[in-house]
């Protein structure tokens, strides 16, 4: 775990809500997507262009929502979900509702402060998840937020000093940035922090621009391999499973074939409350309504989300969690 707020007696409570969950097939993650607007302004995302009216159709609360699917790590993202000035009580609500969880916040960090970050802390929020694609202004120009990278840099060390451990980067692996995954793993280290990384897809908007080339595979190769010897010295930095790292190379082969297992372990609750199995698919019924999935005929992306519901519990990732 990256926070300082769980101990080892923890971890047979989160092993027994693990096996309830996955003998009873149901989700272990669910994401929140408390609102659909952002003001980033990414290539890969059309997000941003949601209408400031859509607000209108934002639930309240998930409490409700949380208490029926009762899951184990549930995940507050958007949009920006910072965009919710009612952000801290919903979090709240659902922190009440659901006993043994970690609940983590995935944001561009554009208008997170420290104070505010405190207040989502207190709210409930184990870890907080930092978009972070590369160390320097290319960051920016890529969200479309001036100034971003360094206000990350800047605001994290403040966190910590107001009591906030769990804090992680979510990196997307893209054509341009593969050189960057080992220095964003040594600032995060160096910072204190986790790293996850993720495949770029086109599959929210078609923008194919940052798909690896073919060419780019045996490079691909070398990097994977530096990473995962840095998590054989090291674990507890870099958050992924042994088994999404070595396999991202081969997806992008075309070596997977495997139907889709998206909405078995994880769900996507949009903010109106209805239920999508990965967050590029449409909505298929409100969560009232809810009906268990099935593995689909899908390729389109190799998320971490998809690829660690896939990862087997094996000693390796074992060693992850304790670390
Ligand atoms: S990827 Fe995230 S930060 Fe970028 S536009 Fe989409 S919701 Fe906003
Ligand atoms: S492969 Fe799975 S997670 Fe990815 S877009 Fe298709 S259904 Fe969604």
């Amino acid at each position: 775990m990256l926070t300082n707020e769980f101990r080892l007696w923890h971890v047979p409570l989160f092993a027994v809500k693990y096996a309830w969950l996955s003998v009873t097939k149901r989700p272990i993650l669910v994401h929140f997507e408390v609102t659909e607007r952002c003001n980033a302004r990414c290539g890969f995302c059309d997000y941003w262009k949601t209408p400031a009216s859509a607000k209108d159709n934002e639930l309240n609360g998930f409490a409700d929502a949380a208490r029926f699917f009762n899951p184990m790590v549930i995940t507050f993202t958007g949009g920006e979900p910072t965009l919710r000035r009612d952000l801290e009580e919903i979090i709240s609500g659902v922190n009440k509702a659901v006993k043994v969880k970690y609940i983590t916040l995935l944001t561009h960090g554009g208008m997170l402060t420290p104070e505010r970050a405190k207040r989502l802390h207190d709210a409930g929020v184990n870890q907080f998840n930092f978009s972070l694609d590369y160390l320097d202004e290319r960051h920016d120009t890529a969200r479309g937020i001036p100034g971003l990278t360094a206000r990350i840099m800047r605001t994290i060390p403040e966190m910590q000093r107001l009591g906030i451990s769990g804090i992680r980067f979510n990196t997307v692996v893209k054509r341009d940035n593969i050189r960057e995954l080992m220095p964003i793993v040594r600032r995060a280290e160096s910072l204190g922090c986790g790293v996850n990384f993720s495949c770029y897809t086109d599959s929210k908007n078609g923008n194919e621009a940052g798909l690896l080339d073919d060419s780019q595979l045996d490079e691909f190769d070398d990097v994977i391999a530096e990473l995962l010897a840095y998590k054989r010295a090291r674990r507890g930095v870099i958050t992924n499973s042994d088994y999404y790292l070595e396999r991202m190379p081969r997806y992008l082969r075309g070596e997977l074939t495997d139907p889709c297992r998206s909405g078995i372990r994880t769900i996507h609750l949009d903010p109106s409350g209805n239920v999508k199995r990965c967050p590029d698919f449409p909505a298929d019924f409100h969560w009232r309504d809810f009906r268990k999935y099935k593995p689909i005929d899908c390729n389109a992306c190799y998320y971490a989300c998809r690829g660690e519901a896939e990862a087997p519990l094996r000693v390796n990732r074992l060693r992850d969690i304790v670390a």
